[in-house]
This record gives structure tokens, sequence and C-alpha cells, in this order.
């Protein structure tokens, strides 16, 4: 079976981890969740006491992190279970600064391309397709209108116990794309080969069946 490496980038809460991890639960692919790595980061950051707005302090502990995402979708951070913590408000409110500096992409980058060195990966995050896999065999940009992004992410919230409203949401996302696709490095754009797919009218198992038939022609070539 040939190698596969599919790219799904997109701006906040377009539904990206959940298409991802479906697809390549059906392939038999490794899914790679890129975000959660940065939140890991952000939340060892707030652990410590560390402003995430301090590039300085924040870059100073990047070799006292080790991130691990477990093949049954935990996320280890230093052997700590993160996999809730890191969904909470107060990381998702910084992590865009901490994903904003250098020399933190240049270490997450680094482990994101060994995991997709020897297997089928479907990797989700914002410059995947760009930056960090430019070779992919297919690149998807999945977006969604803020209105749907952030009443998606309501109900998501809602269910894991996170509180939130609809409006705060709304802002908080707005923000993060603000930040995101204004950085200096690799930041959230299209990349020019990438399919958009705007998924705001469309349910999860129709989002995964248009996936799933890219992949499968783009495999056939
Ligand atoms: O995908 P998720 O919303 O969990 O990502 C959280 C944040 O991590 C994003 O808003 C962005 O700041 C950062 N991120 C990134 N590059 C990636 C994945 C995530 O900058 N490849």
């Amino acid at each position: 079976m040939r190698k596969m490496i599919v790219a799904i980038d997109g701006p906040a809460a377009a539904g990206k981890s959940t298409i991802a991890k479906k697809v390549a639960s059906i392939l038999g692919y490794t899914y790679v969740d890129t975000g959660a790595m940065y939140r890991a980061f952000t939340y060892y950051v707030l652990k410590n006491g560390i402003d995430p707005k301090d590039e300085k302090s924040s870059i100073a502990v990047i070799d006292d992190v080790n991130i691990k995402l477990e093949p049954d979708g935990r996320v280890l951070c230093n052997d700590e279970d993160v996999t809730q913590v890191i969904r909470s408000n107060e990381v998702s409110k910084n992590v865009s600064f901490i994903a904003s500096y250098k020399d933190i992409r240049l270490a997450l980058v680094k482990s994101q391309r060994k995991m997709a060195e020897s297997v089928s990966v479907v990797m989700d995050g914002r410059d995947i397709g760009t930056y960090v896999l430019p070779n992919a065999n297919v690149k998807i940009y999945q977006v969604a209108s803020v209105k749907a992004r952030a009443q998606r992410r309501y109900l998501e919230n809602i269910e894991k116990g996170i509180p939130c409203t609809i409006d705060q949401l709304e802002k908080d996302i707005e923000t993060r794309d603000y930040i995101d696709s204004h950085r200096d490095f690799a930041p959230l754009k299209q990349a020019d080969d990438a399919i958009l797919l705007d998924t705001s009218d469309m349910t999860i198992d129709e989002v995964v069946e248009k996936v799933l038939e890219i992949i499968k022609e783009k495999a056939g070539k």
C-alpha cells in the first residue's frame, strides 16, 4: 500500500480534528493533532507561572517539555495526562501567542515531521500543507463561517462540561484566527495546491465522505 500524507489545515474550530480523526480511523492511518501539541506546550508554560506573552521566558523552557500523542488519543506532557485540560478556556486564549514564537514552532515541527516519516498520516493544523509537510499527497483547507464554528464548539464544550457562551466563543475564534494568520513565521493560510472545503452547511458524515473521495482520487494517481 502506498504511504499517504494527508494535510488538513484551516481556521479555529472548523471541525478539522473531528474529520481528521474519523478519516484516519477509516483508512487505518495515524492521526496527528498538531494543535494539541501547541496546547500542551501552552499548558506547561501557564502551569509554571510563565506569561505566554513573554517570548523569551516561554522559549527558555523548550527543552523541559516532552509532548506525546498516544495512539488512544491521550495527550501527555512530561507524562502528565493533559488531554482534557488543554481544551480549557485559559489554554485556548493563550495558545496563539505561544504558537507565534518561531523557536517553539521549529521544535514542534521537528517532531511532527518525524511522526509522518514512516507511516501514512492525517495531520491537522494551520501550516501543515504550507510548511510542515509541503509534499503532502492531499491538502485540504477546511473552513466554515464563524457562526457555524462557534455553534459547533459550543455544543462540544457543553458536552465536555467546559463553561462558555456563543458570543465569547465567536470573539475567541476571531482573535485566534487573526493572530494565527498574521504571525511572521508559518502563518495560517491556504496552500496554493490545497482544496478548499467550506463545511458550513455540511454534516460531519458528508465532510468525511468528501475527504475520503478526495484521498481516493489522489491515491489512485
Ligand atoms: O487546532 P487547535 O485549535 O487545537 O489549535 C490551537 C492553536 O494552536 C491554534 O489556534 C494555533 O495558534 C496553534 N496551531 C498552530 N499550528 C498548527 C496547529 C495549531 O499554530 N499546526
